[in-house]
């Protein structure tokens, strides 16, 4: 039952239903695109393509128009409470909003001997920005410590017990993730916001939630001053991504206005994307999902050839996986004689799509490859048992 509307929503992807014969399991990397979306480019391109915020006469003031209404929309998708103080910044995707944030919000608002918590165990794009930020201050004079977010391997989960201990009085940042690229789990943001007190912005990397499980701001199990996501891993045009800055605490971004053109494809893609996911609905999607990663992980963890990535050993058999342990549509793992490019290459040559390598991973490198398999609306329970008939047989 868990499946059903999968069939409702895979006949909408025409490239998905184009090639019955192969199964695309790697939307952690970027997601296909419903046929509205495609309708929705079309139409913009054939209707009223121009550039936007400048120009007299009708496209182009509908091309502005359709920014303006896709940034409402993005604050509208993250039940932003109160978008009259919020701001919404349009990307090419995370790595560029992290960037951003970095650069534009965070360096300008650190001082000589302040901390930030930073995951060096989370996709680099979560990574990266945040040293560059410290280095670059510390290029100026400003030492500013740069502290790892206590990270559990067995659970993949951050150390809510550990964390205590890199909080300090200079805490002034965290970057967090909201669902782990690699292990699918959720990061109890919860905690997090608990541990640091209310006064400390938290941003989050939000890449692989947004379109596959609520992602809602006015949850205060989700008080987070940054929301950072790709567009194109949710339905929406490569090339797409938005930062959602609360904005209470304090001025947001630069970008203000119109500094250059933007991506108005893109957007206007991003706008009939998240009107898409919404009337899926996001708790139907992350049923859909949770149900077919379930059924993955729990055969899978019966194979003892295959090694599950963040699912702790005493787990790895048997019982049913506690709800803490649950996989939001990522299951990495990896096979204990086969090199995972060659599984990944086995797979293919049975119609699956994988990921298979270190998965852009701080810290990894490439001894640490995987496969990944990676699920959105358009999977179906076929699918993954046909996977997990070919799994087995290689068990
Ligand atoms: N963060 C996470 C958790 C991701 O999974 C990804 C995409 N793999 C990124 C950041 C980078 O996203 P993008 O490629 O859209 O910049």
């Amino acid at each position: 039952p868990g499946a059903e509307p999968g069939a409702r929503w895979r006949e909408q992807f025409p490239i998905v239903t184009a090639h019955p014969e192969l199964a695309y399991l790697d939307s952690a990397a970027t997601s296909q695109k419903p046929q509205a979306v495609l309708d929705a480019v079309q139409t913009y391109l054939t209707t009223s393509n121009a550039n936007a915020g400048r120009g007299a006469y009708p496209w182009a003031n509908r091309t502005t128009d359709l920014v303006e209404q896709a940034r409402r929309r993005v604050k509208e998708f993250l039940h932003d409470p109160a978008p009259d103080r919020s701001a919404v910044h349009f990307t090419s995707g995370t790595s560029e909003g992290l960037r951003t944030v970095a650069r534009d919000w965070l360096a300008p608002h650190l001082a000589d001997g302040d901390e930030i918590l930073v995951p060096f165990a989370d996709h680099r794009a979560n990574l990266d920005p945040w040293l560059e930020a410290a280095r670059s201050l510390a290029g100026r004079g400003v030492a500013v410590r740069v502290r790892a977010l206590p990270h559990q391997a067995a659970s993949g989960d951050y150390d809510h017990r550990a964390l205590a201990e890199v909080i300090g009085p200079r805490t002034r940042f965290v970057a967090a993730t909201h669902v782990h690229h690699v292990y699918g789990g959720d990061m109890n943001v919860h905690r997090l916001r608990a541990a640091v007190g209310p006064d400390v912005p938290i941003c989050l990397d939000a890449a692989q939630s947004v379109g596959h499980l609520p992602v809602r701001v006015n949850d205060p199990a989700l008080d987070v001053d940054f929301v950072v996501f790709s567009g194109h891993k949710a339905m929406a045009l490569p090339g797409t991504g938005a930062v959602w800055a609360r904005n209470a605490r304090g001025p947001v971004l630069r970008p203000a206005g119109w500094p250059g053109t933007p991506n108005t494809v893109g957007i206007v893609s991003l706008l009939a994307a998240l009107d898409w996911l919404d009337e899926a609905g996001p708790d139907r999607i992350a049923r859909h999902t949770a149900w077919l990663t379930t059924r993955l992980t729990d055969r899978l963890r019966r194979l003892d050839a295959y090694e599950i990535r963040g699912c702790p050993a005493s787990l790895a058999a048997g019982s049913a996986l506690p709800a803490a342990q649950r996989r939001h549509g990522i299951v990495t793992f990896r096979h204990r004689d086969i090199p995972s490019d060659d599984l990944g290459f086995i797979l293919f040559g049975h119609g699956f799509m994988v990921r298979a390598d270190s998965l852009c991973q701080a810290g990894a490198s490439a001894e640490d490859g995987a496969v990944r398999v990676s699920l959105h609306v358009y999977n179906t329970v076929e699918e993954i048992d046909r996977l997990l008939t070919v799994l087995e047989s290689l068990a």
